[in-house]
């Protein structure tokens, strides 16, 4: 992959479209427009009405070319636009064009992105931000992209980074003209900055899970005894269109799952369907599938708890045993039950629902929503980490700045703290960060 190559791709979602956009970047991009177009380059970053036809000359589609010569493009690179209806044939049509010309190739997936990082445009937290608003389903999480692209993290970072080496480069100044111990008053700066920072990197650290469960969403496992109709819950509350974004059945790990926009926030329902198939009266199976439902509360932020108000003398001990103070508590069928009622269990409040009838659902997403805003209404404050990756890498610089606030020479303190400016270097890829990038980039679409 080397950037004399000139790629392109169709940047729309594939299928039926008013308008679909291609592009082709790099040294041969000029000459493609000018080639599919039969006429001259449009003025720099201004749209012209024209004709694109194959090599055939026959006309494939009328529509919008776009030229942005380099380095003042997206990718740093000469880069075309075509805008044209988006039909399937219509995009088959160009894509056989372009494939036609002479030194171009279909880009693969995150292509022209990284030759927006590689040309400087972007550092690695705003290509993230970029991948992240593509994949943002709901309002916060688009927010978090949104400022993360534009820059926010980097700068948070950069600062960091900035102080570090401003702090080392004193250290390295006075080393250069003593052989002995740092000036004392240099000593005491150089302890007190490298303190600010550690507690700065602790709030960080913190608060990091936050920007990295916006990404993801909170997710929500529904427990209960078979019957006590978990899936007939997740089926209704997927039934309401105000809630739900988008459903996956049958993924791999045989759970249910549907992701719900909750005042703006990312939330997963998740139904281990799977376990209520299991034989009655296998005690190694059933055993097994408690295990599983047990695993799968506790990987979740929060359980929901089916109870059957059909008996409500004897809620299900099984699911008594999971409940926690981030479980929600439901009594479902109370349309069975005749009445309303929702006694506490085991102390923890609950909630009158009928998957049948739809009643109580709506206290139930409400109290759903009202525990998102808790978790995420106030992470939105400053520019959050979010990936693991940031994570693990401002852990690591934790332990470098405080072994340089324990070292019992100068020199090595100065080690430690070249070593954590490096550290954070790599969040925003100013540094060695060629094995990071495949990954990176992996999670792009083609045509990005
Ligand atoms: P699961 O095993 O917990 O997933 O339970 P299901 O959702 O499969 O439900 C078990 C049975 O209870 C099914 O026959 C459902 O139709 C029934 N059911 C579920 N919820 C309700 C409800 O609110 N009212 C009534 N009357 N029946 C329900």
């Amino acid at each position: 992959m080397t950037a004399s190559e000139t790629i392109f791709a169709l940047s729309t979602a594939p299928g039926r479209a008013g308008v679909a956009v291609l592009r082709v970047s790099g040294p041969m991009a000029g000459e493609a427009a000018r080639a599919l177009s039969g006429e001259d380059l449009p003025a720099a970053r201004e749209a012209r009405l024209r004709g694109f036809r194959n090599e055939a000359g026959e006309l494939i589609d009328k529509g919008l070319l776009l030229w942005f010569p380099g380095p003042n493009s997206f990718t740093g690179e000469d880069l075309a636009e075509f805008h044209v209806h988006g039909g399937r044939a219509v995009i088959q049509g160009m894509i056989d064009a372009l494939s036609h010309q002479t030194g171009l190739r279909p880009a693969e997936a995150g292509e022209f992105t990284r030759r927006a990082f590689d040309a400087g445009k972007l550092d690695l937290t705003e290509v993230e931000g970029l991948a992240d608003l593509i994949n943002a389903e709901t309002d916060a999480q688009r927010r978090q992209a949104v400022r993360q692209m534009g820059g926010s993290l980097s700068r948070r970072i950069e600062d960091w980074r900035a102080r570090v080496l401003h702090v080392s480069a004193h250290m390295e100044a006075a080393i250069d003209f003593s052989d002995e111990e740092l000036p004392e008053d240099l000593a005491a700066s150089v302890r007190e900055n490298v303190a600010a920072l550690v507690k700065e990197l602790d709030t960080a650290l913190a608060e990091s899970w936050r920007g990295e469960r916006l990404r993801e969403g909170l997710s929500v496992a529904i427990v209960g005894a078979p019957n006590a109709g978990k899936s007939s819950l997740l089926n209704a509350i997927a039934g309401r269109d105000a809630a739900i974004v988008s459903e996956t059945a049958g993924t791999t790990r045989d759970v249910v799952e549907v992701h719900l926009d909750l005042a703006g926030y990312p939330v997963i329902l998740a139904d281990t369907a799977g376990l209520r198939e299991l034989p009655e009266g296998g005690d190694g199976i059933e055993a097994e599938g408690i295990r599983r439902a047990r695993a799968r509360a506790a990987e979740a932020d929060i359980t929901l708890a089916i109870f059957d108000a059909a008996a409500p003398a004897s809620p299900d001990a099984a699911t008594r045993d999971l409940l926690t103070p981030s479980s929600v508590v439901v009594w479902n069928k109370t349309d069975l039950a005749g009445t309303n009622s929702a006694p506490a269990i085991d102390g923890y409040e609950a909630i009158a629902a009928s998957a049948l009838t739809g009643q109580g659902l709506d206290s139930l997403l409400s109290r759903l929503e009202s525990i998102a805003v808790d978790q995420f209404g106030l992470g939105e404050a400053a520019p959050a980490i979010t990936r693991a990756r940031h994570r693990t890498a401002l852990e690591e610089m934790r332990l470098c700045l405080a072994r340089a606030l324990d070292a019992p020479a100068p020199e090595l303190a100065a080690e430690d703290l070249r070593l954590a400016a490096r550290t954070l270097g790599r969040i925003t890829g100013r540094v060695d960060v060629e094995d990071l990038l495949d990954v990176i980039f992996h999670d792009f679409c083609i045509g990005k």
